[in-house]
């Protein structure tokens, strides 16, 4: 029987082997805690720093339970792990947050309705099983619109944008599994997240309100804290406490908004993880975003959160930004984390760099570039 809080030496398991679960686990070592890793690769970035790791797919029952008989309390590391083997691995050991919210994480039809009925604002939306209600959706939430899967998208993957009604037909046979979900188009200023941690005992304490900048659909820069207006932050992090508690959060939960042209923050989608846009929180924060999911999974006190300085985190994605690695470590002020993955593919995540600034002196766009140098993204003239 599971005993919290844990005590210093007990097991966590993780489920999913990338950075964030080796980031995870870095911090649950500094807690004097051991993590077990359960994924499918032979040499993961989580399992390379953790005290063991099974190797399966997540939906063996025999490895599952082998799995959690090693381990004190299951957490996970990212959403496409199979709610029914998360559910096996629930009956066995504590599982935090629960299978019931990664099943509503997982699903864009769960989640929307899920929060729509918490009263969180999202775009407009219809569920479309046919290309005949796919024309229906568009005639009541008009051009242009957004279809997407409802299952197994990330970083852009599984959506497309509808400009004109041609694009109709061919983005319906393209996209699959069906259902899809239809999108009214957010004319957005600018894409935030806030990470909001809540222990067992209900406590909540949120990360500030950051900006995400993407490039070709993967997350490019953060910005901790967003400049955005006070309002705006305020209502952020109310939309995240708001999401954390209707849901029933023991763990960690990001929550991703868009600031529309009126100011108001409807939600994208959330993530109840760790969270690239945290990643900043590891070098500004005492206490990281991993390290709070730690701490709320194993039923450890919950600090208040906060940020001693200002940051911004560039990720390295793919090949030609991993080159610049020998430049990142001879640069004084570029703080690097590298994951461990021994190929860098077009669009992979090998790691991220953190530059901090005194508290309260984030520069604007320019100074960020000259802060960035050999780093600073392209500026494309599109
Ligand atoms: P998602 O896969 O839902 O995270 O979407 C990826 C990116 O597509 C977002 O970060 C936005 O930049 C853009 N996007 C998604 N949905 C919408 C929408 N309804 N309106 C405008 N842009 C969107």
């Amino acid at each position: 029987m599971t005993v919290f809080p844990l005590p210093p030496n007990a097991t966590i398991g993780l489920v999913g082997g990338g950075q964030l679960g080796r980031m995870s686990a870095l911090a649950a070592a500094r807690l004097g805690y051991r993590c077990h890793i359960l994924t499918r690769e032979t040499d993961s970035p989580a399992a390379q720093v953790s005290h063991g790791v099974t190797i399966s797919d997540y939906t063996d029952p025999v490895s599952l339970r082998a799995f959690a008989a090693q381990v004190d309390v299951i957490s996970f590391e990212f959403e496409n792990v199979s709610a029914a083997g998360l559910e096996l691995l629930a009956s066995l050991k504590p599982v935090r947050p629960s299978p019931d919210v990664l099943r509503i994480s997982q699903d864009r039809i769960a989640e929307k309705s899920f929060l729509n009925g918490a009263g969180v604002a999202t775009a407009p939306w219809v569920a479309v099983g046919s290309l005949a209600e796919l024309r229906d959706g568009v005639a009541s939430l008009g051009l242009p619109a957004v279809l997407k899967t409802t299952r197994l998208g990330y970083d852009g993957k599984g959506q497309a944008m509808l400009r004109d009604p041609a694009d109709l037909e061919p983005a319906w046979e393209r996209l699959a599994p069906k259902p899809l979900v239809l999108e009214g188009f957010v004319d957005f200023a600018r894409e935030i997240s806030v990470i909001v941690a809540r222990g067992a005992d209900g406590a909540m304490s949120c990360f500030d309100t950051v900006e995400n900048r993407h490039r070709n659909h993967i997350l490019d820069l953060t910005l901790a804290p967003a400049p955005v207006a006070p309002a705006i932050d305020q209502a952020a992090q109310a939309t995240a406490r708001r999401v954390a508690e209707a849901i029933g959060l023991v763990g960690l939960l990001a929550v991703e908004m868009f600031v529309d042209r009126d100011g108001r923050v409807p939600v994208n989608e959330i993530a109840p993880r760790p969270h690239n846009s945290g990643h900043w929180t590891i070098d500004a924060c005492p206490v990281s975003q991993f390290e709070m999911h730690i701490r709320a999974i194993a039923g450890l006190p919950m600090p208040p959160v906060t940020r001693h300085s200002d940051a911004v985190m560039k990720n390295l994605v793919g090949p030609e930004e991993t080159a610049l690695w020998p430049r990142i470590l001879a640069t004084p002020g570029l703080i690097p984390h590298l994951y461990g993955k021994d190929a860098a593919y077009p669009g992979r995540k090998m790691g991220h760099v953190t530059r901090l600034f005194p508290k309260g002196g984030l520069p604007g766009d320019f100074g960020i570039d000259a802060a960035l140098g050999f780093l600073a993204t392209p500026r494309t003239q599109d």
